[in-house]
């Protein structure tokens, strides 16, 4: 009965949450992926997500605020280009101070919007309201053919691990801030290698290849000579740091060679797709291997 949220912590309190879903046929996926995936035609989905960023969690008011306003509407990009879409409409709501100069909003809307021609985003409406922090809720759709939706399910033993770049340190060089949601990179893998799974690494990359795993109910070896590292990030970072924006994904063994090869983009081979009982496992140098936790950042 009093039970507090933070003892629950996110991934349960969402959990706890699938329960209360409304009523209506034809849903094809709800919670538990990057974006929910609904019908839109026959030969199309619709995808709908949805990021909230506060201020003094995810930015500081003296942080610029087109760079704010640019990460709101890049987060949820990033979410659409996970299950291989391409971003549509955006909503946008803020909770803003009275006392706040309408310079600060006009910047974070010329944030998003730059980003939004950028990507052939409309912001088409939204909501605001008087609140004592900052806060930017985009709410974005997206469409994915249905033959080219990716999640996090389709891993299967043997399924070769990448990622787009490398990681760890995104909050503390600023790239959080400035990256580019990986949408040109996702729709070339889907012509060229149609990945079996795929997510966006927001939590860090074990909890990410976590929730892949857990999806997929399969388990991983993780390469620590191959994982790429941001400079200046060890191990433990590129394993746990958060907010790189970077896809995680795999692919069948047969594709693998290709994508290391590949010119346009790079791509990173760091594992392989394992047994669900041997979970998660990070290979040192020597070829010893270690259990490592599938966890990362926790909003609670
Ligand atoms: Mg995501």
């Amino acid at each position: 009965m009093l039970t507090k949220l933070s003892q629950i912590g996110e991934f349960g309190l969402i959990d706890l949450l699938k329960e209360y879903r409304g009523s209506r046929a034809g849903v094809i996926k709800g919670i538990g992926d990057d974006t929910a995936v609904v019908p839109l035609d026959a030969k199309r989905y619709l995808l709908l997500t949805t990021d909230m960023l506060m201020e003094g969690v995810h930015f500081k008011r003296t942080a610029p605020a087109r760079v704010i306003g640019r990460k709101a509407l890049a987060c949820s990009i990033s979410d659409i280009a996970a299950m291989g879409g391409l971003p549509r409409y955006a909503v946008v709501s803020l909770g803003v101070p009275g006392n706040l100069p309408w310079a600060f909003v006009r910047d974070v809307y010329k944030g998003m919007d730059a980003l939004a021609r950028q990507f052939g985003v409309a912001i088409v409406g939204g909501d605001t309201i008087k609140s004592e922090k900052i806060v930017i809720n985009v709410a974005l759709t997206g469409e994915v053919s249905k033959k080219d939706v990716v999640y996090r399910r389709g891993a299967r033993e043997g399924d070769q691990i990448f990622v787009t770049g490398p990681l760890g340190k995104s909050l503390s060089t600023g790239r959080h801030l400035k990256f580019t949601p990986r949408v040109t990179e996702a729709r070339y893998l889907i012509r060229h290698a149609k990945p079996t799974s795929m997510i966006d690494i927001s939590d860090g990359l074990a909890a990410d290849l976590g929730h892949i795993l857990e999806e997929s109910k399969v388990g991983a070896v993780l390469e620590e000579n191959e994982i790429p590292r941001r400079a200046g990030a060890g191990l433990r970072q590129a394993l746990y740091d958060g907010e790189d924006f970077e896809l995680l994904f795999t692919v069948p063994r047969r594709k693998a060679a290709f994508l290391g090869r590949q010119k346009q983009f790079r791509f990173y081979p760091i594992g392989e797709i394992v047994p669900r009982a041997k979970g998660l496992l990070l290979k040192n140098k020597t070829g010893a291997l270690a259990k490592i936790e599938p966890r990362g950042y926790t909003h609670f």
